[in-house]
């Protein structure tokens, strides 16, 4: 099969492709680029591999980055721009993955059927030459046009070395709307215990991955029908039970907080912070993700929570608390917000240290404290933001003090 029109993304790299030949070596357009190509979906990263060694690689081309080396990647600054950077990858093969996660050492070969054959599935199998031919060993056009993931060769095999595939099968399952071939499911189920192995940081990617996807409760109800979710950090079946029977049909995630946040609205005895810490996420990740569900759990905003809060996160509780089926009142965000004369403390015209001046005081709680009770003050809109009424308020409370 060729294509019958090379994306724009390939064009630009096709130069690059061709001097590779031109140098003996075969090179071609590999993984989800190409599969994204026959499926009409945007591309985002190209990714070539070549049967010439790094270090041939680096001969062909004047300006190159070791960015990978061990594994056979390089670097190709090749173009008119600067930014425009090929990772080449040289053909090889992985071996004995003795510890479920990683290979023990990767070899470098000439036959591009050996580089195809350690890819995940036959859909990311594919590689496409610089004239748009695409080689397809594995019978992977079939399982696209079925819209159906197949692992590449013996599905069991293939996630006793990975497990980490597992996650990547439910994740395209979402982001592509897949089903899942019959033996390649059944094998995820016989091996799901394997993702313990597995980092959970390259769990979270592709768990977020999943939830960020069009299809996202496919990626769910495999995720309970395949058993993986036991083998997850504190994961609770019920909740994502929930999340697929209550949330509306066709909500999708406007970005990871929002979808973390619906999950963990739907567990019990969930403690956020400690939870998101167990998948070592980062504190901003974590802190940002648990305001959302603390929020979540108000019942009206007011100026208060508002303010603390910030009308971006008010409006993405909002979209799931619709999305949930609450009765709220969907202007209220905007309106408080839109009363509010400060939303960050940083906006009130009078510093610290011109209380000092002001005032002669030192720095320290009783200072801290004023500040508080100003901003509070403020945000209740029971004074104005404006240096006299501070000021007069200030002396006020220093007065009552004495
Ligand atoms: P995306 O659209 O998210 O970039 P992708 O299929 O390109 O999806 P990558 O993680 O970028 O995924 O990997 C590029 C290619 O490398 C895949 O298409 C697949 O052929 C291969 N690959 C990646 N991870 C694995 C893995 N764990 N096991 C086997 N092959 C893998
Ligand atoms: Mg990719």
């Amino acid at each position: 099969m060729k294509l019958e029109k090379l994306p724009e993304e390939f064009v630009q790299a096709q130069p690059v492709l061709e001097k590779i030949s031109e140098h003996g070596f075969e090179a071609y357009f590999v993984g989800g680029s190409v599969r994204d190509v026959l499926l009409g979906r945007e591309i985002h990263d190209v990714d070539i591999a070549t049967s010439a060694y790094p270090e041939e690689i680096k001969d062909i081309f004047p300006y190159t980055i070791d960015v990978g080396i061990e594994h056979g990647t390089v670097l190709v600054l090749a173009g008119k721009s600067e930014a425009e950077h090929y990772e080449i990858t040289t053909f090889r093969t992985e071996s004995k993955y003795t510890d479920y996660r990683r290979p023990d050492h990767v070899d470098f070969v000439r036959d591009l059927r050996e580089d195809l054959k350690r890819r995940d599935f036959t859909v990311n199998a594919f590689a496409c030459d610089f004239e748009g031919q695409i080689i397809d060993l594995f019978d992977g056009l079939t399982d696209l046009k079925e819209r159906r993931l197949t692992a590449v060769g013996s599905a069991l095999e293939r996630f006793n070395e990975d497990a980490l595939r597992i996650m990547r099968a439910m994740r395209f399952a979402s982001t592509l709307d897949f089903k899942i071939e019959e033996k390649t499911f059944s094998a995820m189920r016989e091996r799901s215990h394997l993702l313990e192995k597995i980092s959970v940081e390259r769990i979270f990617i592709e768990l977020d991955k999943l939830l960020l996807g069009s299809e996202w409760r496919n990626g769910l109800t495999l995720l309970i029908e395949s058993e993986a979710w036991k083998y997850l950090p504190d994961f609770q079946d019920l909740a994502l039970k929930k999340v697929l029977t209550e949330l509306s049909v066709d909500f999708h995630f406007k970005n990871s907080e929002q979808a973390w946040a619906a999950l963990l609205t739907r567990f019990s005895n969930i403690d956020v912070k400690a939870f998101l810490r167990k998948w070592k996420v980062s504190n901003e990740f974590s802190k940002y993700v648990a305001d959302l569900v603390s929020a979540y759990e108000l019942e009206n905003w007011d100026l208060v929570s508002l303010y603390h809060f910030g009308l971006e996160k008010a409006l993405l509780v909002d979209e799931l608390k619709i999305a949930f089926g609450r009765d709220i009142d969907r202007e209220r965000a905007v309106f408080i917000n839109d009363q509010l004369q400060i939303h960050d403390k940083s906006e009130i015209v009078i510093a610290g240290k011109d209380l000092m001046d002001e005032f002669s005081l030192k720095p320290g709680p009783e200072l801290g404290k004023i500040l508080k009770t100003i901003e509070e003050q403020i945000v209740k809109n029971e004074l104005k933001n404006e240096q006299i009424a501070i000021l007069t308020e200030v002396k006020k409370m220093l007065e009552l003090e004495k």
